[in-house]
This record gives C-alpha cells, structure tokens and sequence, in this order.
C-alpha cells in the first residue's frame, strides 16, 4: 500500500517535472546581470534557460546575498558575468558556498563577458586604495553598445564551449544579434549627435565608456571616488568645477540618491537626469537594446526641455 502509495507519487512528480521541461534539457546558464543575461538570450534562445541574479535598479557592487542564489548556482550548467570585479561584492562569496567547481573563476564554465574589452580607468598604481570598487579598470562597459558588442562575442564563444553541440546555433544567434545592434548602434550614433561635449557629472563613476562613445564631457562625480561617499569639501569643488566648465547635467544613476543629485544641480545651476546602468533599470527597458536606447532618450530630453522627464 504505502510503496504503492510512492510509485504513484513518483510518476505525478515524474509527471509534473515532464511538463515542466518540455525542450530537451536546456542548458542551465546563471547571470550575474540582466545585460549578459539578455545576450545570452539574444545568442542561445531555446538551447539555455537564463536566471539572473542581480536587477537592473540595483547598484551591482551592492547586491544583497539571497540564498536562493546559491541553489540557482549550485545547478548551474554555465556562469555568465560582467566581470572586470563588478559582480565583487556578491559573487566570491556565492559562489564559495555554491559547491559547483566547473563555474568558478578556473572553471570550464565560467563565462567572462569582459574578456575582448580594454578597460578605462585601470589604476596607475596597484594599491587598492580604501573603498575603491574598480581596481581592475572601470567594470561599466556595458553603457557602450560598441563594447556590448564584444561582450557578445565573448558570452557566444563561452556557450559554445560550454555546449560543444551547439555552437553552429550560437555562432548564428551571436550574428544575428550582432547585425541588429548594428543597424541600432549606426542610429544611436545620429540620435546622439547633440550630446557631443555636453560637460555633465555622474554620481557614481559608472559613464566613461558611455561618454566614450558618444563625446560626453564628463568633469566629475558625487562620490568622491567609486564607492566612497562625497564630503562637503568634495561637493563644493565639485560645484565650483560645474560652474568653471559650464556643466549642465548631473545624470544620477537609477540606484542612488536623488536629492543629493538635487543638491548639486541647484547649487551649480546644471539639471538632474535619471538614466540606469543596467539592462532593466528604467521601465519598459528590459532588453539590452531597449535599455541603451533609453538611456539617449532620457539625456537627450534633458539637455531638450530642462527637465527629468
Ligand atoms: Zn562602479
């Protein structure tokens, strides 16, 4: 009776799990982010099942640890991150109790999306002075579609070795997605022609490949340095230097504070716009493309009507 009992629960379960996974096993892939996540996607479609760790509105060097994270990583197939240490703050330490050897740093399935990218920013000197979230070099090189484009190659070439079968389908699916962003990326180039030597600061160091890209000028930020908070003596240097180089916008990154932000547009006479950093940061921009063009759109309305839009 009670075996009979079991058997019966075992094929609803068997059942249950069946209707659950109706493509032939797909490949496991755990995101740090929802920018590699969206690639990956974009690149492997119905081949992998993408969960993300972190959301766009957060600040990635302050991800709070879930532990439903570590049995997402615990079953992962493959590891997708940012990399250059942007995910420093949460992954180490998941990845430490996550007892899945082949998706550490060493391992065969850890996907490093930074891997073609020539960081800005890299430290003259190899202290990592107090606070400094960026000592490999500025880890935000997803702002630039252009260098989005090398995080596409480097997340299809990790698939593929990952999953050996598929690597026709993720070269094809990295081409096709690599075609679409340049058809975007040419009209993102006209769209953002006003912005050229637009002087602006952030408040986090988070834009220099974004203002790499599209000739933003930037002359500062609210922090004093990544990851350390502004002083008073810091924010009045940084007001004065606005109003020395005409600065006109303070962009104010969707994780932080905006009446700090508030603060140093009204004391340097610049005005606030609110862009994100990541994929998903700002509403109906949940897909990497999506999220780029929001950004433009945000600073372009600014620099336009004066206002946050
Ligand atoms: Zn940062």
């Amino acid at each position: 009776m009670a075996s009979q009992l079991a058997r019966t629960a075992f094929s609803i379960a068997a059942l249950l799990l069946g209707a659950a996974q109706p493509a032939a096993a797909a490949i496991r892939v755990v995101a740090t982010l929802p920018d590699v996540a969206d690639m990956a996607r974009q690149i492997g479609g119905d081949r992998i099942e993408v969960t993300t760790i972190a959301t766009g509105a957060q600040d990635p060097h302050k991800v709070p640890v879930k532990p439903s994270f570590v049995t997402k990583l615990n079953r992962a197939d493959a590891l997708i991150v940012q990399g250059l240490g942007l995910e420093h703050a949460f992954l180490p330490a998941l990845l430490e109790v996550a007892s899945n050897p082949k998706i550490l740093p060493t391992g065969p399935a850890y996907i490093d999306a930074s891997v073609y990218i020539e960081p800005l920013d890299v430290p003259s000197s190899q202290n990592r002075a107090q606070g400094e979230l960026h000592p490999l070099g500025n880890p935000h090189f997803n702002l630039d579609p252009v260098r989005g484009k090398q995080m596409v190659r480097a997340i299809a070439e990790g698939l593929a070795r990952v999953d050996p079968e598929g690597a026709a389908a993720y070269r094809d699916g990295a081409a096709r997605y690599t075609a679409l962003l340049d058809e975007k990326i040419a009209g993102w180039q006209q769209l953002a022609a006003p912005l050229r030597g637009v002087k602006a600061v952030s408040y986090h160091e988070d834009l220099v490949y974004l203002a790499d890209r599209y000739g933003i000028e930037l002359v500062g930020t609210i922090e004093t340095k990544p990851g350390v908070p502004a002083t008073a003596s810091h924010l009045a240097e940084l007001v004065d230097t606005m109003k020395r180089d005409g600065a006109t916008l303070v962009i104010r990154e969707v994780a932080y504070e905006m009446p700090l932000a508030q603060t140093v547009a009204e004391r340097s006479g610049a005005r606030v716009v609110t862009i994100a950093t990541l994929t998903g940061g700002l509403p109906d921009a949940t897909t990497y493309a999506t999220f780029i063009e929001a950004n433009l759109q945000a600073l372009l309305r600014a620099l336009q009507s004066g206002t946050d839009g």
